[in-house]
């Protein structure tokens, strides 16, 4: 489970990782100014949305007063960034940043183990900076069961080469987050960028947080607020849904039964050069209603330009599967988006029969899941 950047600084707050002073939430223009206004300093409007990068996509703006920070929320919050609609911004007492570092936390699968990763160029993509500049990332593995001691911390900060004045507030800093990670049973917390302020204070400015859902269990608290006001508004619907759905990026929508099936769904669509919309997996049973309500959940997502249905019938049938699909474009009704469906395994070339016979303008079918992979991409790309 994601936390957006406000309940990530409310759980670093909580754990007394230094991070920006508190501030609020609004969901209108009218809020934010009166929030800014109650501050009475320059404020920051932050897009809360679960996904990175907002500042490139407009949706983090520095106001000096309250009338900007209406106008800024005005522009914020309707916003579409990478697929996510805005719905509420973070009003915050802006901070004054001398150097701008990146920090996290996270569970590494390879080692099996913790990774800290540490780089005094914060602020961009970690990614780009590892690319262009990978002398400048520190990687550091850490054996969950020994922990983060102090010595550990001070010598991976003295290996990222921070400036050696903030290198003590550093080290305290990371341990902080370490263990904060490991209390709240975290597979992430990252920090980018961890500022420096014109003070020389270091604190948080933004947070990327996210909790094993396994543990879930044992963080009522987290559960609840991300259910109340955090979340993906698709991801919490199908959540009530019973759907096992994951919102992503990309425009193209996909449903198949099995969890792996649907990974290595959506790897074929991404290499056909498309970019998957989500995950959903339809689990065994194919009903119409099943079919349905897993085809009318993807195409409600506006980012959706067209979708790929991959199916490999083992005690599930590929014709009761195609009649399943039938009747729930007959329920949905009226279709905006193509879909193409890839059928495989029993009764695969009656399944395909009856969807061919069916003649419906919106469905077209595949053999092979890149045949599927690659018409889905050429469909969605015929869409403006
Ligand atoms: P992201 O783009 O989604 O990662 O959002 P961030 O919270 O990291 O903000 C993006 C950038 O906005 C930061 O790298 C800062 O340069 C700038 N920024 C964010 N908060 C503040 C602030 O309080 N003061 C100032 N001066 N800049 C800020
Ligand atoms: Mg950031």
């Amino acid at each position: 489970m994601d936390l957006m950047e406000h309940q990530g600084k409310e759980l670093f707050r909580a754990m007394g990782i230094p991070t920006t002073p508190q501030g609020g939430i609004a969901t209108t223009p009218e809020r934010a100014e009166e929030l800014a206004a109650g501050f009475g300093v320059a404020v920051m409007v932050k897009a809360q949305v679960l996904t990175g990068g907002r500042g490139k996509a407009g949706g983090v703006k520095f106001c000096p007063d309250a009338a900007a920070a209406r106008a800024a929320a005005e522009a914020i919050l309707g916003l579409d960034i990478k697929g996510h609609t805005v719905s509420k911004v973070l009003v915050e007492p802006a901070s004054d940043i001398a150097e701008e570092y990146y920090l996290s936390v996270l569970h590494d699968r390879l080692s099996k183990g913790y990774k800290i990763i540490a780089s005094v160029e914060g602020g961009v993509e970690i990614e780009e900076t590892n690319r262009t500049d990978p002398e400048k990332v520190v990687k550091h593995d850490v054996d969950p069961t020994m922990g983060l001691e102090r010595a550990a911390a001070e010598r991976i900060v003295g290996a990222a080469g921070f400036p050696a004045d903030v290198a003590d507030e550093l080290a305290a800093f990371l341990v902080q987050l370490y263990d904060g990670f490991v209390a709240s049973d975290a597979t992430l917390f990252e920090v980018n960028p961890l500022i420096r302020t014109e003070a020389g204070e270091i604190i948080a400015l933004d947070s990327k947080v996210s909790i094993d859902d396994n543990a879930l269990f044992r963080h009522p608290d987290l559960s609840e607020q991300a259910e109340a006001g955090g979340g993906d508004p698709l991801e919490l619907e199908a959540k009530r849904k019973g759907l096992q759905y994951v919102k992503l990026d990309g425009d193209i929508g996909i449903m198949g039964n099995g969890a792996g099936l649907v990974m290595a769904t959506l790897d074929m669509v991404h290499q056909a050069g498309g970019q998957p919309a989500n995950f959903l997996d339809a689990g065994g049973g194919a009903s119409a209603e099943s079919m349905a309500e897993g085809i009318a959940f993807v195409l409600s997502d506006p980012q959706v330009k067209a979708m790929l249905i991959n199916i490999f019938g083992g005690i599930t049938r590929c014709d009761d599967v195609a009649r399943g699909v039938l009747g729930a474009l007959e329920v949905i009704g009226d279709l905006e988006q193509r879909i193409v469906v890839r059928l495989d395994g029993t009764n695969a070339e009656d399944g395909r029969r009856i969807l061919a016979g069916a003649n419906h303008p919106k469905l077209a079918t595949a053999e092979k899941m890149l045949d599927g992979a690659e018409k889905v991409v050429e469909l969605a790309s015929q869409v403006s």
